[in-house]
């Protein structure tokens, strides 16, 4: 079954300029943006311009040339907010929650990048 993209999402918002954002970066290909309400002291997330519902999607359905984009941006965000161990910074963690299990609340592809902090075990362990 093929995903349905809800251009009326958040994100996609975002993108037509109709909702407003504190913009980290702008690319032909993905626009990186400060997430609402960080869950560190840095909180950036990394979105495709493609009508793209999650990971997935995105790695199946996208050009080769959106692949390439969207991941050397954020290569790009990484290194303009330093987390960069190679350029001594502290690390992050990179997450793109998907659908149910990965509680994803808005449907259109976004790379949450976290640092500044350390963000402790991956994943909560089962109470
Ligand atoms: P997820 O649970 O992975 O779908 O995460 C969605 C993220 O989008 C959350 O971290 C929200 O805080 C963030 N978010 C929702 N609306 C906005 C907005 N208008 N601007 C920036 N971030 C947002």
């Amino acid at each position: 079954m093929s995903y349905s993209y809800d251009d009326q999402n958040i994100f996609a918002k975002i993108l037509r300029g109709e909702i407003p954002n504190k913009t980290v970066l702008e690319t032909k290909h993905a626009l990186a943006f400060e997430d609402i309400a960080p869950q560190a002291p840095t909180h950036v997330l990394v979105i495709p311009k493609g009508p793209y519902v999650n990971y997935d999607h995105f790695a199946q359905q996208a050009s080769d040339e959106e692949i390439v984009g969207f991941t050397r941006a954020i290569g790009e965000v990484c290194k303009l907010l330093g987390v960069q161990p190679s350029m001594d910074g502290m690390g992050y963690r990179a997450i793109a929650n998907t659908g149910e299990a990965g509680v994803q609340e808005v449907p259109h592809l976004h790379v949450h990048i976290l640092s500044g902090r350390i963000l402790g075990r991956m994943i909560p362990r089962p109470s």
